[in-house]
């Protein structure tokens, strides 16, 4: 079967990877990315391949391991994750609670292996920690810089052929249902199909006009600063929500800070807000290091490296679309991975990269992650 031509947009982890695959396979491939490589959530995240704790998600994430050991062979080990997770405290003062949070995650992921801790052993575990927590540890999650992987991606797919144009914002050029190509300030550019791996920004470039809007963006920020001694674990506090806060809606609540620490390549990463509107990131850098600072107290003295906020693309169900966009030929979206884009979009790309090269021994792409469980496009 011959190979359509294909153009990718987005040049974020999901985009990168896409056209990684499909360069390798032989296809002709052209990655469009308004700004740079990396320029969104995907290098700018909290930087933890970690297990999302969904089932259906959690399938995504194995696939992803594999395939970055996949990257780290075809890279020259540019990249690659550390040989054994760093695992991840879930923190909380109350004992007990660290009892009820560690059954919780047994009940769900009966295969991982999972460790409460008392005060005792959490001070002797991690002593750069606050005195007086709690933990249930689960042996999970590896620290990595936050674009390191995405950059391996572009550099593979450069190196198998693929053309990367930075700084090109595009749409779809149709006619009638089917998608032709893409538009850029140059000119209509055709291509055989087109992949949109534009993360938060995908509907509106699906569907400019319209009413589809399966995926919203949730505004994260993140303080990096240089601990002395930081902590070898992932941190976490334990009952994190990764869903909109209400702070658009008529409750009570002040969108919180939900405290996370991932340190990778000399940089912690403190976390994070879950925000339906763009944040200023030097408003939130206070909060942010003072809640850090309740588990992690050098926190509230260490330099402040950088700050930086960014969108996770939050698909209304929680799960990505991978597949067909709906009531459009040969348009394909790969999108949608809310929290968790470095640690499942590769294996949402190799998917639909599958899909796109008519690949028929390919395992098919669960119905969870069908885009046309919202419906077609609108005006299509
Ligand atoms: C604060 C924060 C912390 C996070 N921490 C983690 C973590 O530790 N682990 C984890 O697994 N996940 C984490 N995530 C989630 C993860 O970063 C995202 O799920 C993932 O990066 C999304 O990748 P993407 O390729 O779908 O989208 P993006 O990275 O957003 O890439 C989309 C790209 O499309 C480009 N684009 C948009 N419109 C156009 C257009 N018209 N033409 C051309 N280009 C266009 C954008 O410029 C952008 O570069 C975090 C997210 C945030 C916000």
């Amino acid at each position: 079967m011959a190979l359509p031509d294909v153009a990718v947009v987005g040049g974020g982890i999901v985009g990168a990877a896409t056209a990684a695959y499909l360069a390798d396979a032989g296809a002709r491939v052209t990655l469009y990315e308004r700004d740079g490589i990396a320029a969104g959530a995907s290098g700018r995240n909290s930087g933890v391949v970690q297990h999302p704790m969904d089932e259906a998600l959690a399938s995504l994430h194995r696939l992803t391991l594999d395939l970055y050991a996949d990257l780290a062979a075809a890279s020259d080990r540019a990249f690659c994750l550390p040989s054994t997770p760093a695992g991840l405290l879930f923190l909380t003062p109350d004992a007990e609670r660290a009892r009820a949070g560690a059954a919780s995650v047994a009940a769900a992921q009966p295969h991982l292996r999972i460790d409460v801790l008392d005060q005792a052993a959490v001070a002797a575990l991690e002593p750069s920690l606050a005195p007086g927590l709690a933990a249930c540890r689960v042996e999970i999650g590896y620290p990595v810089t936050p674009a390191a992987a995405t950059h391996a991606f572009a550099d593979w797919a450069t190196a198998r052929g693929a053309t990367v144009r930075t700084s090109t914002a595009v749409g779809l050029d149709l006619a009638g249902s089917t998608v032709t190509g893409v538009r850029t300030e140059a000119g209509i550019e055709p291509a055989g199909a087109v992949v949109v791996a534009a993360g938060p920004w995908s509907p509106a470039l699906i569907d400019p006009g319209g009413s589809w809007r399966p995926i919203v963006p949730l505004w994260g920020v993140v303080v990096a600063v240089a601990l002395a001694r930081p902590p070898r674990h992932v941190i976490e506090q334990l009952g994190i929500a990764t869903e909109p806060g209400d702070e658009g809606g008529a409750g009570p609540h002040q969108p919180k800070v939900e405290f996370s620490l991932v340190t990778a390549g000399g940089s912690s990463s403190v976390g994070s807000t879950f925000l339906l509107s763009e944040p200023d990131p030097a408003e939130w850098e206070a909060r942010i290091l003072r809640a850090g600072a309740a588990f992690v107290p050098a926190i509230a003295t260490a330099p402040v490296i950088a700050h930086r906020a960014c969108a996770r693309p939050f698909a209304r169900d929680g799960r990505p679309l991978v597949g067909r966009i709906p009531g459009l030929d040969r348009a394909y979206i790969a999108a949608g991975h809310g929290p968790w884009g470095i640690s499942t979009g590769p294996a949402s790309a190799r998917q639909v990269a599958d899909l796109v090269l008519g690949r028929t021994d390919a395992p098919p792409i669960p119905a969870t992650f069908d885009p046309a469980r919202f419906g077609l496009v609108h005006g299509s």
